[in-house]
């Protein structure tokens, strides 16, 4: 373990100490006072440098869980495989984690038959935890009381260049955790970063470590990386490494097969929207997502269902659906909250081709009217075809309409007709 680091002072970097979550401030001068060593560490330091604003401040202490409970009363200890510490303000916290030895050089440290980690919970000295974290940028640590930012392994060099570079025998690292491998995707997307040799080498030949990762765990991932304001730059690098077909394999075969380019520009055009309303603050949707990814799949099979069996279009929609999602969970969990609003945003799309004022506004006031509306627009965009582009333009104007003409840009009802021909025969009696 070198002993060597890069001590910056507060003078030599440009981190904007207004820019630092006070009460993670208080915590690490409480925690310095009872005599432990404790520091900003992680991805907030790494944001921090580079003048972002970090989305959580993480702590690292000498102090054992138990030690910080004792600090501080409205401190709830989680976790059985990495014991952490969480400071609660209300509803929010901060995490504080007992700085950890890697996995091998402690006792109750081990990895399984594949090299994975299984247990992890061994506490360390600073230089230690060091050496288990992923990336060089991700191991910088900020004493927010001194203004100092220790550097134990080129992890300043690293940001500067824009590089990303793993702790450590890249191999080992992506194998003991594959999902590092996506990590490594999302911040090259994020921070702009370069990944350096064997880093970005790896990750094509070792993908398929990722078959192995808990479907749960890839949902977060997948999530991070597609709703994290870099989604369209995420999609590429997925695809470069090939990585999509490990996390999306329905979408890459979409993608594969997709000769019109059409689905390619759905996927591209959501993307980018998203991107987009996450950079403006508004809020996106995951089922939004999902419906996106899966959409090609879904619609290729309904056409399917529908030639076989002869139902209608919304119940071959719906039939289609189950058999899609089924199979995504198995390897990307998309929880049953969101996999059921994304159902419904497919089997609204027929209902747009309704005309009749009473029918469309039953469909107006559906509460899942304005997703499946834009996912409307994005399919319409993206060259779906004609009758969509006839549907959505006169979704549009059926909304743009005042409410009383509305219903001159309406279809008579099919009783209503019903009624005309009756009148019309009585008069021609
Ligand atoms: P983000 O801004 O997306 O939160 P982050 O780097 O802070 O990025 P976190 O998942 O919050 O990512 O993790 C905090 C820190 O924990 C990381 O910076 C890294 O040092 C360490 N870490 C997280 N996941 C891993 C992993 N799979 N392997 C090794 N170290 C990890
Ligand atoms: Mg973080």
């Amino acid at each position: 373990m070198p002993e060597q680091y890069i001590l910056l002072p507060a003078a030599e970097h440009s981190i904007d100490p207004d820019a630092i979550d006070p009460r993670s401030r208080d915590i690490i001068k409480r925690l310095q006072k009872a005599g432990f060593q404790a520091y900003l560490v992680g991805g907030c330091v790494r944001d921090l440098l580079l003048g972002h604003q970090p989305k959580d401040f993480d702590i690292a202490t000498s102090a054992h869980p138990e030690q910080v409970r004792k600090l501080f009363s409205s401190c709830r200890l989680i976790g059985r495989r990495f014991r952490l510490a969480h400071i609660y303000y209300g509803r929010d916290y901060i995490e504080v984690a007992t700085f950890r030895a890697p996995h091998d050089t402690g006792q109750q440290g081990s990895v399984d038959a594949q090299g994975r980690i299984i247990h992890d919970n061994v506490y360390g000295t600073l230089e230690e935890d060091v050496w288990r974290r992923d990336f060089t940028i991700n191991a910088l640590f900020y004493d927010p009381v001194s203004g100092e930012v220790l550097d134990y392994i080129g992890g300043l060099e690293d940001l500067r260049a824009r590089r990303l570079r793993l702790i450590g025998d890249p191999q080992l690292r992506y194998r003991e955790d594959p999902v590092r491998m996506i990590r490594a995707l999302r911040f090259a997307a994020r921070l702009g970063c370069s990944l350096d040799g064997e880093t970005g080498h790896l990750i094509r030949p070792m993908a398929n470590l990722l078959d192995a990762v808990a479907p749960a765990r890839l949902f977060d991932e997948l999530l991070k990386l597609l709703h994290g304001g870099y989604g369209f730059r995420s999609l590429q690098l997925l695809e470069e490494y090939g990585v999509l077909g490990f996390l999306l394999p329905l979408t890459d075969e979409s993608l594969e097969l997709d000769q019109s380019g059409c689905f390619r520009r759905l996927l591209e055009t959501a993307l980018q929207n998203t991107d987009q309303r996450i950079s403006e603050g508004k809020s996106v949707m995951p089922p939004f997502l999902f419906a996106v990814l899966l959409w090609e799949q879904v619609r290729v099979l309904a056409d399917e269902i529908m030639e076989e069996e002869g139902c209608p279009e919304v119940q071959a929609l719906n039939l289609a659906a189950g058999e899609i999602i089924s199979d995504q969970v198995q390897c990307t969990a998309i929880p049953r909250r969101f996999s059921n609003i994304t159902r419904e945003i497919w089997t609204l799309q027929p209902r747009f081709s309704y005309r009749e004022l009473r029918r469309a506004n039953t469909l107006f006031n559906n509460q899942r009217f304005r997703a499946s509306y834009d996912f409307l627009a994005l399919r319409a965009e993206a060259g779906e075809g004609e009758e969509v582009m006839a549907d959505y333009r006169w979704w549009t104007e059926f909304q743009q309409a005042r409410p009383d003409d509305r219903a001159a840009l309406c279809a008579p009802s099919a009783r209503k007709r019903r009624k005309k021909r009756k009148n019309k025969s009585r008069q021609e009696d």
